[in-house]
């Protein structure tokens, strides 16, 4: 995954974090999903009739918040004409606050996949089921089981096995009893094994060349087979170098493929945690040298890197949950910029003493992206899920640098 990438996925991700804490008092809160062809007049019309309906609604208070709901989604999607080329995803309410009080609030997403179908909810929480799936969607790998009768082909994306292509074998049967010598038979089969193995290579380089962001193959299936299929010439040399790894499986239909799928779990999971040990290794090593070597650590430490243009990696634990606060003293305009976890605190201006407002509310990971971006610094989100990602958040803050020259 691309660090662009990477970012919309987080960045995405929060919101559907921030989201998922709203609750509405009765099925006051309002989601829309439009699809990309859908014409925005289609939805306000469809929204109009919802209005109307909403008229009848027994409770006052829901009535109203329902209808001043659908009025402010209108009034949003006036500006568009047709969806963005992904779709648009709209969320309005009114929220339950501290105490007895609500507020409205109105958020509009682009989301990083195509909206499939159009959908209208009212309920006590927004729906967010389809925008989770997409953030789900994962890489994709190659799947490939096979034996000497039969053989299937398909993908993995995300969680989702997908069956492509199933084929079946001429190759007759070993106990066959014929009158031919066994010779003879033996070169039958061996034949008929490699228009198999051909016919097969052919069709998973057809299906599996094309996919740009193929991210590997998995190779399954009983006994040798598999091996001496590999071992030949079937295979499209690139998609050889994309063997991940060779699992015996029981089966070689689309049961085949789950069973590899399950049997491979491990394996991926630990491809992408690997990774991540190697980078902060990378790290570590860096770290332990008497001058610090090519590497920082620390908020304010790797802020300053950051700006300076000297950050060639930025490492940050994921689970790193901190905003960058501004305040901003309405009576004379002093500033002050913090990093907050958790309740933000009131401030008094230290020149004037008067109350500050918040003026500036930013997640740190968004923020140090925007910074990493102008630099073209390559940002890398590390998961808490291996030893090192645990002792990155614990002891080093969740938060370093690897260096492109010494500082
Ligand atoms: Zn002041």
């Amino acid at each position: 995954m691309d660090s662009e990438e990477a970012r919309r996925k987080y960045e995405f991700q929060r919101a559907l974090e921030e989201l998922e804490k709203y609750e509405g008092r009765g099925t006051e809160l309002i989601s829309v999903y439009i699809p990309p062809k859908r014409p925005i007049s289609d939805v306000i019309s469809y929204l109009r009739d919802e209005y109307g309906t909403s008229a009848n609604i027994k409770s006052k208070t829901t009535r109203k918040n329902v209808m001043s709901a659908i009025e402010s989604i209108m009034s949003r999607l006036k500006y568009f004409k047709m969806p963005p080329p992904n779709g648009l995803v709209v969320f309005v309410g009114h929220v339950i606050k501290r105490g007895d009080q609500t507020e409205m609030v109105s958020h509009i997403l682009e989301p990083p996949e195509p909206v499939q179908s159009f959908i209208y909810k009212c309920d006590s929480k927004f729906y967010l089921e389809p925008l989770k799936d997409m953030l789900g969607q994962k890489d994709i790998y190659g799947l490939l089981v096979i034996d000497r009768k039969e053989a299937t082909i398909g993908f993995l994306e995300g969680t989702r096995v997908e069956v492509i292509k199933h084929l079946e074998s001429m190759v007759p049967s070993k106990h066959h009893q014929g009158g031919q010598s066994s010779r003879r038979f033996e070169r039958l089969i061996e034949l008929a094994v490699h228009e198999f193995f051909k016919k097969v290579g052919d069709k998973a380089n057809e299906v599996f060349l094309p996919v740009e962001n193929l991210k590997g193959i998995l190779v399954g299936g009983p006994g040798g087979t598999k091996d001496s299929f590999l071992k030949g010439d079937y295979l499209h040399h690139e998609l050889k170098k994309k063997i991940i790894e060779v699992f015996d499986v029981g089966y070689t239909d689309e049961y085949g493929l789950q069973e590899l799928v399950n049997k491979a779990a491990t394996t991926l999971k630990n491809m992408e945690i690997f990774r991540e040990r190697e980078l902060l290794q990378k790290f570590f090593k860096e770290i332990k040298k008497p001058d610090g070597g090519l590497a920082l650590y620390g908020e304010k430490e790797v802020r300053g890197a950051l700006e300076r243009g000297a950050v060639e990696i930025l490492l940050i634990s994921e689970g790193l949950r901190k905003y960058r606060i501004t305040w901003k003293c309405p009576q004379c305009g002093y500033e002050i910029k913090e990093t907050i976890k958790g309740e933000i605190p009131e401030k008094e201006c230290p020149k004037c003493g008067s109350p500050m407002d918040i003026v500036d509310k930013k997640d740190l990971i968004e923020e140090y992206y925007d910074i990493a971006e102008e630099f073209g610094t390559k940002v890398e989100l590390i998961s808490d899920e291996s030893e090192e990602g645990k002792i990155f958040a614990n002891a080093f803050g969740g938060i370093a640098a690897v260096l492109r020259y010494r500082h």
